[in-house]
């Protein structure tokens, strides 16, 4: 049978990982929970770059690589694809379809952390859905500001800042009890395109707080795209399934 390197970082690609027979390897960067249930091979850890995962590509005889890293995870999108190209197999990829804005939302996209500030200006009670990058720049909150910040992990905050540390997916009436709680006026947020929707976004419709969105980074094109799970599934039978 032939064999499958899957790049997981988003939830489907567990629910993925979950169908893989033993001759398949389920690869992570080592950032978040490591399943110990699964049929497949686990490896955690990154590979030193392209060439590094082209070498594992040709060591352990892998036919396809699959793609399944999270949308602004741009670095390991760029490898995987530079690396089948290196190794002569195809590289196939989920993307997930990014969250539409409806006309009761008010999105503002900022490209990088530089327009974030310049949007982020009018406002005194952010909440961050970033990860960690805000971290790097709690010394730098204006006056005005007194900022939330939630990641997967706890970090020390300072006095004009709340680090909350806390793993999805939230429930509505949670996100709402936050909303209120530290009367947030502005939500900034990737645009993961988990799901059809996400509650923190239905908050801010609700309440009429307007989302600065972090624009979607460009993913380099490979040899096949699937926007669901199912389908990269369904295209993985016979050969690997
Ligand atoms: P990134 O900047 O694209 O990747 C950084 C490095 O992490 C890569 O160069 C690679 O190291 C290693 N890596 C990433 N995914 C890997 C995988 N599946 N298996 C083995 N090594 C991997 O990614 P990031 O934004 O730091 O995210 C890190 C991980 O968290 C990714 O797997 C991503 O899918 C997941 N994640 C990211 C976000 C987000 O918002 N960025 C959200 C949820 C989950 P080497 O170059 O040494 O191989």
């Amino acid at each position: 049978m032939k064999r499958l390197l899957l790049l997981g970082g988003v939830t489907e690609a567990l629910a993925m990982a979950r169908q893989l027979g033993p001759n398949h390897i389920y690869s992570l960067a080592g950032v978040g929970r490591v399943p110990t249930d699964l049929v497949c091979q686990v490896r955690v850890g990154g590979y030193g770059g392209a060439d590094g995962l082209a070498q594992f590509i040709g060591d352990h005889g892998i036919d396809l690589l699959v793609d399944a890293t999270h949308p602004y995870a741009a670095q390991m999108s760029q490898n995987a694809a530079t690396a089948a190209q290196q190794a002569a197999i195809p590289c196939w990829a989920l993307r997930r379809a990014a969250w539409q804005a409806s006309s009761l939302d008010d999105w503002r996209e900022v490209a990088d952390w530089d327009e974030l500030i310049v949007a982020l200006a009018p406002f005194k009670r952010p909440l961050f859905t970033l990860g960690r990058e805000p971290l790097q720049h709690l010394n730098e909150i204006p006056g005005h500001q007194f900022w939330t910040l939630r990641a997967l992990d706890n970090y020390p905050g300072n006095e004009r800042c709340e680090v909350i540390g806390a793993r999805g997916p939230f429930l509505l009436e949670d996100e709402r009890e936050l909303f209120s709680q530290r009367n947030i006026d502005v939500l900034i947020s990737k645009n993961s395109g988990s799901g059809a929707t996400d509650p923190k976004l239905e908050v801010a419709r609700e309440r009429g707080v307007p989302v600065l969105v972090l624009k979607r980074p460009e993913l380099p094109v490979v040899d096949r795209e699937f926007s669901t799970a199912e389908s990269l599934m369904q295209a993985l039978r016979g050969d690997f399934l």
